[in-house]
């Protein structure tokens, strides 16, 4: 029999129909996964214990033939931007230290109504600020993916954590969010799927904040057909946030049709850019390929402001970041450094709770938004960010979805560009664009790189067309083949 944490969601769900196996062993084999590759720092906080009182749960349910919902017994791990009642939630940062929220984002609370069985909270970029997950207080992740040399490889960031447990078969898929790229970047260099969905699709209730204009909430797993199934159980409007959008969730994977036939795919000239690296250039070509071999009619397009993208992001991001770090206080969460007055204890506390990186976002934000330069900055960015969006209509206007590679590299080795912010920031390139727009968009794994690891390309579509995203996506994945095992599993 095929090991359980081999299997996918998809599959797992099947097999627990049939009563192959119980939701408590599909589970314990996850555990024992998850127990086993501590090596790759990919948890946080481990939740064994509920684990299993949740799977026994969803036995029961289904032994009386009153199964929950579309994940029922799915073992899954969370990324722990997400507050989870009774389970502490550290987004990664000190200053957080001990904060075990009395509440449930809505996001994990959809996904255990539809069934779904927490592991543990997965490590993350601090407050999600990162590319690499070494900004984690909790420590760097260790990619489960190595190249030739043997070295320890980053997974990605933010969602770093997500996408090693999910690439390593700790958790058959992984709740990540995206703000910048956060999703589809770390699912690029761990070899998995990740869909950022368009914004609104998920409720940002109960997630803890990083910038609230850009972030979602999405699936991360090592199928695209899983990706629909989780994003299913995770979307839908939520009163509890006013930018969630008040429209129904489709079946997913009911789009999965395998057809493209006359679909119009879109390849944004402005993403072809100088000094880029060849063996992504060939991937591109390869993914435009396998579209046209599949049917899909190739477009070129154009998006012109792309290479405003990054600088407007890296306005926008911090500048929400710092008014929404401005509640860690010392007073209201975690931990408090105290001081001489109250000033001394908050300085104290936000100089000791927050890492390098969130420092530097608090000042670029604050000083973007204040008063002398909020025109030439701030103001300036939401103009530029207009003109953004204002291209991918246009486009959308021709084309069905676009193709584009999801990040400028393969994983790099921990210690990379670790002392230059501005190396970091590139590795966003080709996400941003797409997150300042609102839109959705995934990436697929598609290829290997010659030095053996993964490379995934990227496919984004129409607000709230998942469905197209998907759907592309599903013969994108078909056509690559890719072996999703990085063959270590610890
Ligand atoms: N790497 C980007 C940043 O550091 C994106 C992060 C994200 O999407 N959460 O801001």
């Amino acid at each position: 029999m095929r090991k359980l944490t081999d299997l996918t969601i998809a599959t797992a769900r099947d097999g627990l129909a049939k009563g192959d196996f119980s939701a408590v062993e599909l589970t314990d084999a996850h555990i024992a996964a998850m127990t086993a590759a501590r090596g790759l720092n990919a948890f946080i906080t481990e939740t064994p214990d509920l684990a299993r009182a949740r799977a026994a749960e969803s036995d029961q349910r289904r032994a009386a033939a009153n199964s929950a919902g579309p994940m029922d017994g799915i073992p899954i791990a969370v990324k722990d931007l997400f507050c989870t009642e009774g389970v502490l939630t550290t987004a990664g940062s000190h200053i957080l230290d001990g904060f075990v929220p009395t509440y449930e984002s809505t996001v994990s609370q959809n996904l255990r109504d539809a069934g779904a069985v927490m592991l543990g909270k997965t490590n993350m970029d601090e407050f999600a600020m990162g590319s690499a997950n070494i900004t984690s207080y909790y420590g760097n992740v260790i990619n489960p993916w190595k190249g030739k040399d043997g070295k320890d490889l980053v997974p990605g960031g933010s969602s770093g954590g997500s996408a090693a447990a999910v690439s390593a078969r700790l958790a058959l898929g992984a709740t990540g969010t995206d703000t910048g790229g956060s999703i589809r970047q770390p699912a690029s260099f761990s070899g998995i799927v990740g869909l950022k969905p368009t914004y609104g699709r998920c409720s940002r209730w109960g997630t803890v904040a990083f910038a609230s204009s850009l972030d979602q909430a999405g699936p991360m797993t090592r199928t695209v057909r899983d990706a629909a199934i989780m994003l299913g159980a995770m979307a839908g409007h939520d009163a509890r946030d006013s930018t969630s959008a008040p429209i129904g969730v489709p079946d997913f994977e009911a789009a999965l049709s395998g057809d493209i036939k006359g679909l119009k795919v879109g390849i944004p000239k402005e993403y072809r850019m100088d000094g880029m690296n060849p063996e992504i250039e060939a991937l591109w070509a390869k993914g435009i390929d396998m579209m046209k071999q599949a049917g899909a009619d190739i477009v070129d397009v154009s998006l012109p402001n792309t290479q405003h993208a990054l600088p407007t992001y890296y306005i926008i991001a911090p500048a929400e970041a710092s008014a929404n770090l401005a509640r860690y206080d010392g007073v209201r969460y975690g931990l408090r450094v105290p001081g001489g007055s109250l000033d001394e204890m908050y300085a104290n506390t936000r100089s000791e709770g927050f890492g390098d990186e969130v420092k530097r976002r608090v000042l670029m934000g604050t000083y973007v938004l204040s008063a002398g330069f909020y025109d030439a900055y701030y103001r300036k960015a939401q103009r530029v960010r207009k003109l953004i969006a204002d291209d991918f209509t246009k486009a959308f206007e021709a084309v069905d979805v676009l193709l584009t590679p999801t990040a400028p590299s393969e994983a790099f080795a921990i210690g990379e560009k670790m002392d230059d912010p501005v190396a970091m920031y590139l590795n966003d390139v080709f996400t941003v664009p797409a997150s300042l727009a609102g839109l959705p968009g995934i990436s697929v794994p598609t290829g290997l790189s010659g030095n053996g690891l993964p490379l995934g390309l990227q496919l984004l579509g129409k607000p709230f067309d998942e469905e197209t995203v998907l759907r592309a996506a599903h013969v994108l994945e078909s056509a690559a083949g890719f072996d999703t095992n990085p063959g270590r599993e610890g």
